[in-house]
């Protein structure tokens, strides 16, 4: 926690003077460009891969970057639609990334066919990643199905279903590689890597 606090202190002290004219405007604007929708792995941070200032990335980050298809359980209370939800009717959002990446604890769960009995949360919560692979895929090639079969989950949302028939948003798939910084882009419809530049 100590660290927490000299980092709020270095915070208000020397960077948040140099950017003090970007949050002057944030205070009454946010108008971010872009939904990320990534893991919550603390190693992969949006704003880092992205060089992105704050009020760019309207950010969303769950245990192996899952969105659970529409429609939502009985309580639907769920969180995850209430942000895609918000970020496409209310902000505009124009791009939607969904970003797996490599040494994913939640994928390579899946691939081993870990035992997640002490974990039922957790076991829950992957069953949104079925789909992506059997148990004995291979981790890598599991983390790019997922992301594809996550982007197929964020399509059956009517705001994202609507967004794509008006032309109004594009969705991209995306692989971090943790130990090299790159990121790899993935097909949608296939899980495979494509050469396109982003
Ligand atoms: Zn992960």
């Amino acid at each position: 926690m100590q660290d927490l606090a000299e980092g709020v202190a270095y915070f208000q002290q020397d960077v948040f003077p140099a950017k003090a004219e970007l949050f002057a405007r944030l205070a009454t604007t946010h108008r971010p460009h872009t939904l990320f929708i990534g893991c919550s792995d603390a190693r992969v941070v949006p704003e880092l891969i992205t060089q992105q200032e704050p009020g760019e990335l309207f950010v969303i980050r769950t245990a192996g970057n899952l969105v659970p298809a529409h429609p939502l359980g009985v309580d639907g209370a769920d969180g995850v639609a209430a942000g895609i939800e918000y970020a496409l009717a209310v902000l505009g959002v124009r791009d939607i990334v969904v970003c797996g990446h490599s040494a994913c604890g939640a994928m390579t769960a899946l691939a081993a066919g870990q035992d997640l009995a002490d974990l039922p949360a957790v076991a829950r919560w992957l069953r949104h990643a079925a789909p992506a692979g059997a148990p004995q895929d291979e981790v890598g090639v599991l983390i790019r199905n997922n992301v594809a079969v996550q982007l197929a989950h964020l399509a059956t949302h009517p705001a994202v279903a609507r967004a794509l028939a008006a032309g109004a948003v594009t969705l991209h798939g995306w692989v971090y590689d943790i130990p090299t910084g790159t990121v790899e882009r993935i097909d949608p419809a296939t899980g495979r890597p494509t050469a396109r530049a982003a």
